[in-house]
């Protein structure tokens, strides 16, 4: 059993801050996630301490890298925040202008270069631009005061350095029915009750990115809500380990290979992400950490802010992109087969597709629009265009660098048998390929082109492609939305003469 003390149910908002210590280096990050009291359950089994998991840990590493980045490129990972006129982590700065969002996309493709996998503080950093806007509007229809427990909160979360995870996604249960209408009330998360300093909710959060990893989640909504939905409009800041939250931790395709001896079969040895469920049971949210409860009318519009940001920083897999084209051409040079002419056409294609997935993401972020509480938002259609090819250009831009690599990829040998005393020279013999090039490094960019393409960090490059902010048909949805197609009938009718049809334009 977990021996750290669970804080008070009732924890006040001043003493949930109070227990934090201002994170500056990557090390430091990873010092504060030690010794927390959080249920973490994997393999059937309650872990000690989730750090020195190694199935864990590359996740970790993974956050940590944005905490190393802000040190190394400050230019390219902090901005200047007015909140608290000092620098801050540019995954928490509050976008001001369309350049903060392009500089934003531009460190996420950065990061992943640099992880080659998820690192998991997206949806928190776009949480917060989201929050700014919709209690802003909020406040401005009620009468609330939810923009200033948003600042306040924020200026905590800025000099404390945290990272804020974004739980939205309930498990829905039935789909053909309201949050309201469902045989267990829990399956999506709502208040039960309410008091004078607070209040509680259950439910849960599923497929959370770097959930165990975030020092603050918030809980928000999923989708629409109605009137009868009111209990299930409800938005607030957790710290990660409140009490009554118990993590279920994600598998991931060839995860146990982290628990293997030895490196190079991992493929991506020090990096991976992670997804986890989060149980929230009655779990207290002091008043101060409110920032919707029951305004139903602004689910909605909430989910489709975030959606605006979190489809444009899907750029972040072409940073993953760039690994793999880079792994590609190296894996054919090794292979003596770098001057074809169609491994060359090749590595084109897999740019040519990374490249199309930046535009459609740095435009989204030129054409940002601002907002009534001054902040940049996306432009909707753009980014929900980026989101759209990165559901498919990563599958293809795969298959060519796994055409690239050959079958060795997925035939070769254990790395123990290359350790191994008869096994080992013949491996060395048979497996050489260019003579200048050690046989240990083709093996290892064998496996990192295997780790994204099939094992763990395909999770990252693929199968989040397709399904993370949103499946393919949200954003056909969305695509549909926005088209506008009656208003190019009109120029078509303009053009071919045929006379406008007035009632469309
Ligand atoms: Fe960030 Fe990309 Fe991971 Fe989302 S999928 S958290 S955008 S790295
Ligand atoms: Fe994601």
């Amino acid at each position: 059993m977990n021996a750290i003390a669970t804080p008070p149910r009732e924890e006040s908002a001043e003493r949930r801050w109070a227990r934090f210590k201002p994170i500056v280096t990557g090390d430091d990050y990873v010092a504060s996630l030690r010794n927390r009291p959080v249920s973490v359950y994997l393999f059937g089994e309650l872990i000690a301490e989730p750090v020195d998991h190694p199935i864990i840990r590359p996740s970790i590493n993974a956050l940590k890298q944005t905490y190393d980045l802000a040190t190394e490129d400050p230019e390219l990972a902090t901005a200047h925040s007015d909140l608290i006129d000092a620098p801050v982590n540019r995954f928490l700065h509050i976008v001001g202008s369309p350049g903060d969002l392009v500089a934003k996309n531009r460190m996420q493709r950065r990061m992943g270069q640099l992880t080659g996998t998820c690192f998991q503080r997206c949806a928190g950093l776009d949480t917060v631009s989201v929050l700014h806007s919709i209690t802003y509007d909020i406040d401005a229809k009620h009468g609330t005061t939810y923009h200033q427990r948003y600042l306040e909160f924020m200026r905590h979360a800025q000099k404390n350095n945290i990272v804020l995870g974004a739980g939205m996604t309930d498990p829905k249960g039935d789909r053909s029915k309201r949050p309201s209408e469902q045989a267990d009330p829990d399956l999506f998360m709502h208040v039960t009750r309410r008091t004078e300093q607070g209040i509680y909710v259950t439910g849960a959060k599923a497929h959370m990115t770097g959930g165990l990893n975030s020092h603050w989640i918030c809980v928000m909504p999923t989708m629409n809500m109605g009137e009868k939905d009111k209990d299930y409009a409800v938005v607030g800041m957790v710290p990660g380990d409140a009490a009554g939250m118990t993590y279920i931790y994600g598998r991931q395709s060839c995860d146990t290979r982290a628990m293997e001896a030895g490196e190079i079969d991992k493929g991506n040895a020090k990096f991976g992400g992670q997804e986890v469920l989060v149980v929230f049971d009655d779990v207290f949210i002091p008043h101060e950490h409110v920032l919707m409860d029951g305004e139903y009318e602004f689910a909605q519009e909430m989910v489709a802010r975030f959606t605006s940001y979190h489809r444009a920083s899907y750029v972040c897999k072409t940073g993953l992109g760039d690994v793999l084209v880079g792994a590609a051409a190296t894996i054919a040079e090794y292979n003596g087969a770098d001057q074809a002419s169609h491994i060359k056409d090749k590595l084109v294609e897999m740019t040519h597709l990374n490249e199309t997935i930046y535009s459609s993401a740095i435009a989204s972020s030129h054409e940002a629009k601002q907002l009534p509480s001054g902040i940049f938002m996306n432009d909707s259609m753009l980014a929900n265009v980026c989101k759209h090819n990165v559901t498919r250009f990563p599958y293809e831009i795969s298959r060519l660098a796994q055409d690239l690599a050959g079958g060795l990829m997925v035939t070769l040998p254990s790395e123990q048998d290359f350790d191994h005393e008869v096994a080992g020279p013949m491996l060395r013999k048979y497996l050489m390929g260019r003579a200048n090039v050690p046989v240990e490094h083709r093996q290892r960019l064998l496996r990192l082109i295997e780790n994204m393409t099939l094992g763990r960090n395909a999770v990252g490059y693929l199968t989040e492609s397709m399904h993370g902010a949103g499946s393919p048909q949200a954003q056909r949805i969305q695509i549909l939305r926005g088209m506008e197609v009656e208003r190019k009938k009109g120029y078509a009718e303009d053009l071919a003469g045929v006379g406008r049809n007035e009632e469309r334009v």
